[in-house]
This record gives structure tokens, sequence and C-alpha cells, in this order.
């Protein structure tokens, strides 16, 4: 198929720094949008595809899954977008649109795999897909969302995972004026959390394991800061939490947060995947009907709501804007939490 190449950066081996290399675009069919990338968030994700950490990365690898930017080019059978508008691509470009998820707007949990912004496999041209950190890419119109003209460009770009994978869980879980939501860990994910909690009416809590965090947290809306390692605090809170969004990516005990789960609350974890250690003790969830969840980004219906609910309500994430020539020193940042709260690349340092 007819494809241009197009500047990018990207990683040849898991070990490699990431550098400038050229890779190919499809040419717009005609379902496809066409997107001068404007503006990248960094997501831990992208860190874990470049250095192979979850096994399976293809090289050359490029990342990036919160694309902003402006619309340049359409195909024939295009609806939704015209040459333009400003708008977004999140973690997913495609999926089988006909199994019981897909049918049910879940592409995240597509039952034929959804195909990753990066490191997917095209259903177009049978090769590797290429994420955000380069000058274009091309899209489905199906999987691409229109960005609020009110909100910063570049600060929007982190709403693409960071915003709705913490979106999808507050709404399935029904929060609304009034639930007690509480967040665990103050990140990219974390503080996106509380911003979208306060949004819904929530009151919120974040967990916080030393006290460094209280004037941030309050500053991005949370009403209360419980520090976890102190059982009188921990304590004051018992049974309070409706709905506790475990942002932590590693693996962390989560039996104390459980104990500050109302009656048939839940905590879900969207950070952290693999065995939980310690064990998770059922009895506080059997004598209280608790449980623990997990969720995973959101599919393409609910990134738009939670778009046009930012534009609203004019919330985006708090960034550091960084070229892409910096993205090696950010991710050993990232590794030491070291970013209030994402960095955001701005793809002009590109040309
Ligand atoms: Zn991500
Ligand atoms: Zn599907």
């Amino acid at each position: 198929m007819a494809t241009t190449q197009v500047k990018a950066f990207g990683t040849e081996a898991p070990e490699a720094a990431l550098q400038q290399m050229n890779i190919e675009r499809r040419n717009v069919t005609p379902k496809d949008v066409e997107i001068e990338i404007l503006f990248c968030g960094v997501c831990h994700s992208d860190l874990h595809t470049a250095r192979n950490d979850w096994g399976g990365t293809i090289y050359p690898a490029v990342p990036g899954h919160e694309i902003v930017g402006k619309v340049s080019s359409i195909g024939a059978e295009v609806s939704k977008f015209k040459v333009g508008d400003l708008v977004g691509v999140g973690c997913i470009v495609d999926s089988c649109k006909t199994c019981d998820s897909c049918k049910q707007d879940l592409e995240q949990y597509c039952l034929n795999g959804f195909t990753g912004t990066y490191n997917g496999k095209d259903k177009h041209s049978g090769k590797q897909t290429f994420g955000g950190y380069s000058e274009k890419v091309t899209v489905n119109e199906e999987f691409v969302l229109h960005i609020p003209k009110n909100l910063d460009l570049a600060a929007a770009a982190p709403l693409l995972c960071a915003g709705v994978t913490t979106w999808s869980p507050l709404k399935h879980w029904n929060v609304k004026e009034g639930s007690k939501v509480a967040v665990v860990g103050l990140g990219g994910l974390g503080h996106m959390a509380i911003k979208l909690a306060k949004g819904l009416g929530a009151s919120v809590t974040l967990f916080s394991r030393t006290p460094d965090k209280i004037a941030d947290a309050k500053e991005l809306g949370a009403d209360e800061v419980v520090i976890s390692t102190d059982d009188s605090q921990m304590k004051s809170v018992a049974g309070k939490f409706d709905l506790i969004i475990d942002t932590v990516p590693y693996v962390h005990d989560i039996n104390p947060y459980v104990a500050t789960l109302n009656i048939s609350g839940t905590l879900v974890l969207v950070g952290y995947l693999g065995p939980l250690e310690p064990f998770l003790n059922s009895v506080p969830m059997i004598l209280g009907r608790k449980s623990v969840a997990g969720s995973v980004i959101g599919g393409i219906a609910e990134t738009q709501e939670m778009l046009d609910f930012c534009g609203k309500h004019n919330i985006v994430s708090e960034i550091e804007m960084i070229n892409m020539q910096d993205i090696n020193a950010s991710y050993e940042r990232m590794l030491k939490s070291d970013v209030k709260y994402r960095f955001v690349i701005d793809m002009a340092s590109l040309k």
C-alpha cells in the first residue's frame, strides 16, 4: 500500500537510546484521517515498551499514545472530521468492532485484541504500528477524538491515556456529587484522578506515604490527604470510601486500603499489573461486600465523553514541556518520579 516517510523518534533495541529515524505512514484510505502531531504526552508505558520491560516489543519501536494535533488530510468517506480540526488519538487505533465488547463501546476489552497505537499490528499494512513521537499519524476516523477548543492543547494530550484511565473507573462505579473517593499515588494518573473525581462532585482524599505531597494535592483539588504510613490517620478513615483508585505501578500491600472502603465499596487497580503481595485478605471483603477490581484505559465513546467533560469544566493535565531530543533524560527523571505530573513533547522540536 502507498506510504509516506515521516520523521520520528524511536529505538532499535531495549538498551539503546531513542534517536531520530524515518518511518512509513500509510497514505489515507477512504476512512482515514491524517494528523499533523503538535504535542505528545509521555506515558510510563512508552518507557516500558521502549525498554522491552513487558517483553514483546518489536524494534524499531516508536512510542507515544497521548497524541494531539491538527487534521492535515482526510479520506473520501470521512464524515466526522475536516482539515484543520483539533484532534486526539489515545492508546487504541483499531479494534474488530464486531465482538461483544466492541458492540458495547468497550474497545479496550476487544475480545479479538485492540490494535495499540504503537507496537500493535496495523490491519492495513500488516506491519507494526508506530506511536506519536513523530510528525504525522494516519488513523481510522472511528478512533480519532475531538479536542474541545477551549482547552490548552499541549496540556490536553495526557487526557488521552492518563485522563481516560482514571475517568473510566470513576464512571463505571458511578461516582457523582457527594461520592467519597480516595486516590492512591500522586503521579500522572493520580493527579488526573483527583481532578476528574473533583469535577464529578466527589469529595476526594489522597493517600500518600509521606507528608511532602499535601500542599500539591490540595492545590490539585484534594479535600484531604491521609498519610498511609500513619496508623492513627488510617484508622480515622476506616470504612469511609465508596471508591478507591489505586494508581501505584509496583507491587504494594492493598489490605490497609481495603479497610478504608465503605460497605459495598470498591478498590480498583489501574497502575499495577501482576500478583498481589502480601496476600489479599478476603475477610474484610466478605464481611463488608467489598470488591477489589482492575480497569484498563477506556473505550472511544467514553474517551470523547471525558474530553467533552474536561472542556466543560476546563480540566487539563499539569505538564512540563520538553523537546523531542530530551526524551532519554526525561525517561530517567520519570523513573525517579521527578515530574509534575506529565512530560509533553513539543513536536515542533522534531521539525
Ligand atoms: Zn499510557
Ligand atoms: Zn472487538
